[in-house]
Order: C-alpha cells, then sequence, then structure tokens
C-alpha cells in the first residue's frame, strides 16, 4: 500500500530535505498550509491536508488537520482486519508517519511584551493531537516531533524497516513533550490565576546538563532547570572560564548566590558545603571580600566565592591567591579575567545578581516534594526589640542587622558572630544549639571579644548566654519566645550583656 507522511511543522528546521528524502523512498507528503508552502517551493510534490480531509482549513487554522480521516488513518491497528475494514468502509487511507512540532508556546510566553490572548493563540491543539494518535499507535505509525531525530529515521528508513525500539522511543519522547508542553500551558494559566500551591503540581522542567556524577562519584546526576524560572540563580549563569560545574559546586554556588543576593553594599560571600564560611561588606568589592576572606583564611580553601559587584583586577590578584573552586559574580573586568583565568581549575561564573529576588524552593522527601517560599524575612525597624538593661552601642547595631542577614542562611542549629562587618565565627548545623555556640566561639578565637551574636532560634535555656559571657561576647540578637526566655535576659542583664528580640525564627534545615 502507498506510504503517507503526515508534515505539519512550526519549527520548519530540516523539513524540506526530510520531505525530499522521504519522497526518494516513495513516501506521499500530506501537510498543513504554512509546512505545505515550504516543501512546495522546494519543488516537492505534496498533497494538501484539506484533500485529505475534504474539509477547508477552518477559524483560522485552529482546525486543520481535527478530522477523522486523519485520526482514523493514524489510530486503525494495521494487524487488526476490523479496523482495516473500517477504514476502507469510510475510504480512509493509513497515515505511516507524523512528523509534528508545535506552536512555539514558551518562546511566546517569554517574550517580555506577551498578550494573554497571544498566549492562548499559542496553544497548539491539532498537532498535540496527532502526536498522540501516531504515539499511541507506534505500533505501526512512526512518530518524529523532534528535528534532531530526523536522520535517524532517514537511516533506518535506508536500512529498510523502522525498527520497534525506534518507533517506541521516538512515542515516548513524544508523550514527554507533549507531557511538558500542556505543563507549560498548565503553569502559565495557573500564574495567571494566581494560584500558589494547586492539587496538583505540574513539573516544566529541561536538561540542562548531564552531570559527570552526583554527590559521589558512584552516584548518577543530571541538572534539571524550570523552563519558565526567570530567575538570576544559576539557570542564567555564564561560564566564562574553568572546568565544567559539578553536582556539588552547583549546589554549593547556589547557596553563595542566595546569600549574596540579600546586600545592597558591597558583599562577598565565601561558601563551603552549603554554609557560609565568611561573609563582609565594605565600602567597595575589595574591602568586602578582604573581610570575607579573614573571617576564616583556613576554611575558604577550595570554596565557592559570591560576590555582587564586578570583579576589578584587585579584587582578582587577592581571589587568584587562593584555592578557590567557583568565583561568581555580575562582571569581571578584562584585566580580572586576564589574571585568573591564569588559573586553569578556577570556575567563573557570570550571573546578574538580583537584589531580594525569591524563588521557590523544593525538595525532595520519599516519595514526594516540598514546596515552600524561600525565606527572604526583612525586618523593619521598630521589630528590633531590646529586652536588657544595655542597649547596643551603634557600631553593635550595624554587626546585630548584619549577622541578623546572614544567619538565616546558616544550617540550624545556627549561631554566627560578627565585628566590624564580617563574620568571625560560624557554627552550623548542631544538634544543640550551645553546641554550635561553642564552635563559632571556638572558631573566632580572641576575636569573640566585643563581638556580637546572632542565633536563628531561641535560646531554650541561659547556658548560651553564659558560653557567650565566658567569650566576651558584648550584644546577642536572637527570636526570643522561648518559655525560659526570662533566664536568658536575668543572665545578659547580670553580665552586661545586651541582648535583641526580633519575633522572627530562621530555621534552614
Ligand atoms: P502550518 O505552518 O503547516 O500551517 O502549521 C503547522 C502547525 O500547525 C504545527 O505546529 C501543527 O502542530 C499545527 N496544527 C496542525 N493541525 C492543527 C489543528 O487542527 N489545529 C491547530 N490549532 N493546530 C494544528
Amino acid at each position: 500500500m502507498q506510504k503517507r507522511a503526515l508534515i505539519s511543522v512550526s519549527d520548519k528546521t530540516g523539513i524540506v530535505d526530510l520531505a525530499k528524502q522521504l519522497v526518494e523512498h516513495g513516501i506521499e507528503i500530506i501537510s498543513t498550509g504554512g509546512t505545505k508552502k515550504a516543501i512546495e517551493e522546494a519543488g516537492i510534490k505534496v498533497t494538501g491536508i484539506s484533500e485529505v480531509t475534504g474539509f477547508p482549513e477552518i477559524l483560522g487554522g485552529r482546525v486543520k488537520t481535527l478530522h477523522p480521516n486523519v485520526h482514523g488513518g493514524l489510530l486503525a491497528k494495521r494487524s487488526e482486519e476490523n479496523h482495516m475494514d473500517q477504514l476502507q468502509a469510510q475510504n480512509i487511507q493509513p497515515i505511516d508517519f507524523v512528523i509534528v512540532n508545535l506552536y512555539p508556546f514558551k518562546e511566546t510566553i517569554s517574550k517580555e511584551d506577551v498578550t494573554f490572548d497571544d498566549a492562548i493563540e499559542n496553544i497548539d491543539i491539532g498537532g498535540p493531537t496527532m502526536l498522540r494518535s501516531a504515539a499511541k499507535n507506534h505500533q505501526d505509525v512512526t512518530v518524529v516531533v523532534d528535528p534532531a531525530d530526523y536522520s535517524a529515521v532517514i537511516e533506518a528508513l535506508s536500512e529498510g524497516e523502522i525498527s520497534l525500539q525506534l518507533k517506541r522511543e521516538l512515542a515516548a519522547k513524544v508523550f514527554r513533550h507533549t507531557a511538558h508542553y500542556d505543563a507549560l500551558i498548565a503553569d502559565y494559566l495557573t500564574n495567571q490565576v494566581g494560584e500558589k500551591f494547586p492539587e496538583t503540581k505540574t513539573l516544566t522542567y529541561e536538561r540542562k546538563q548531564t552531570l559527570r556524577y552526583g554527590e559521589n562519584p558512584h552516584q548518577q546526576a543530571a541538572f534539571y532547570a524550570d523552563a519558565l524560572a526567570e530567575s538570576s540563580t544559576l539557570v542564567m549563569a555564564k561560564q566564562l572560564h574553568g572546568k565544567e560545574l559539578s553536582y556539588n559546586n552547583i549546589q554549593d554556588a547556589d547557596a553563595a548566590l542566595t546569600i549574596v543576593k540579600d546586600f545592597e553594599e558591597p558583599a562577598a560571600v565565601a561558601v563551603k558545603h552549603m554554609n557560609p564560611c565568611g561573609v563582609g561588606i565594605g565600602k567597595n568589592l575589595y574591602d568586602a571580600f578582604t573581610r570575607a576572606y579573614a573571617a576564616d583564611p583556613v576554611s575558604i580553601f577550595g570554596g565557592i566565592i559570591a560576590l555582587n559587584r564586578s570583579v576589578d583586577e584587585q579584587v582578582a590578584e587577592k581571589l587568584s591567591s587562593i584555592f578557590l573552586e567557583i568565583v561568581i559574580a555580575p562582571a569581571f573586568t578584562d584585566g580580572a579575567l586576564e589574571i585568573l583565568t591564569k588559573k586553569k581549575n578556577i570556575r567563573l561564573l557570570e550571573v546578574p545578581v538580583k537584589l531580594n529576588e525569591a524563588v521557590n524552593q523544593v525538595k525532595t522527601v520519599s516519595g514526594g516534594m516540598l514546596i515552600q517560599e524561600e525565606d527572604r524575612h526583612e525586618m523593619e525597624e521598630h521589630d528590633f526589640k531590646v529586652v536588657t538593661e544595655r542597649s547596643p552601642s551603634d557600631g553593635e547595631w550595624g554587626d546585630l542587622k548584619f549577622a541578623w542577614k546572614v544567619i538565616k542562611h546558616v544550617k540550624s542549629n545556627a549561631i554566627l558572630l560578627a565585628k566590624d562587618a564580617q563574620t568571625i565565627g560560624v557554627g552550623a548545623g548542631q544538634m544543640n544549639r550551645v553546641g554550635a555556640a561553642k564552635i563559632a566561639i571556638e572558631q573566632a578565637g580572641e576575636k569573640a571579644q566585643d563581638s556580637v551574636m546572632a542565633s536563628d532560634a531561641f535560646f531554650p535555656m541561659a547556658d548560651t548566654v553564659e558560653a557567650a559571657h565566658e567569650a566576651g561576647i558584648r550584644t546577642i540578637i536572637q527570636p526570643g519566645g522561648s518559655i525560659r526566655d526570662e533566664d536568658s535576659i536575668q543572665k545578659c542583664n547580670e553580665y552586661g550583656i545586651s541582648m535583641v528580640f526580633t519575633g522572627v525564627r530562621h530555621f534552614k534545615h
């Protein structure tokens, strides 16, 4: 029987070539309006879809291929006599190949000036319907949605039969594609009506990178990016130098970026294993980075650095004197690049750091996932409540607010010490609070004297105040809210420590 291929594509890449090859294999081409025109212009004979349906394309193209003559031809099982008899009775010819790609919905909604009507008009109806019919009946129909697969199909044709394996792979790809396409539409409309946590969650992730391995070399991994995220995060990063990012690199880089986007003033953040090991702010980037470095010159080794200003030569010199995995910044001057690219292993990422940008956080649990808004709570001046007899000095207020900004990025239980616009001790991820305090104090050493302490959650008892006093810490910031708050306040008054309550908790698990 005469084999037929239905071609209806928005992206016309490679279509003339494919049509030519199909014709050479004795296959008849059927096409819709624009596609037919493009193929005919190359001098290839094409049957118009209206000749197949006996119906004109109507409603400005909304109805072109939605017809039993098309879908009967696609869905009939060739091995089932009864199906074939019905086709014959209705005078429907089978269709053996479907080459379809869809209206560019994602590209349309990504345009800055997109209107709602534009978006709606770019929802393809007939295309996905053909793809799904053909993919369901892939036993008998070869379906191609991705121009990258044209050559594989032609090659298989030249070798004779198209294998069931290839047909099944192509069908699987079609259902992934139409599911993703519909998910994009669903997300767009859901966002338009402002539903935050709908009863079902569609995923619109696209593979960005196959990773060499996961957290450890024996774990396979890949990086998927949200197709709709217009974020400043790593999805938009431009790598200027260095080896490919690894799984751990991506996590750490994200952690560093998340912290640095909290700061309006020049800021430098050093991250190790998802926790900040040094954060500094200053009058310029050099000043900020000098502080972040001095915060903990040991832990920064092999660290990930995020900066919120363009990197110049002076900063580059300082960066290049340390072994670093990644440097992230909104820009690098030519001179800075010259200095940094001399180091073979350093990865340089250019990322537009968007101040205070909030994204949703997704975390998987066995068999499910949790979604929450990012913790980007900002304090108002009147939310800080001094609860002790002593009040912080002006300088201490500055460090308290700085420490409070950073503490929410430290894994709980978290205690952080700061002095002179830099962190000097970080106790992260401990199972008890006083344990985190002891680590932070030990790390600060003599610098703990006259520093400020921040705690991500309330003090369940007065032991952390005790430890602070012994280290010479003069002021503390914490949420408050424990039934034993009074004990801690009394202890502070006894030692002449000032304490500020925020009323806000910053757990990070
Ligand atoms: P053409 O450029 O050939 O005129 O149109 C090709 C596009 O139309 C393809 O993206 C295809 O998915 C889409 N398409 C094919 N049939 C129909 C239909 O019946 N309705 C709608 N809305 N789109 C269709």
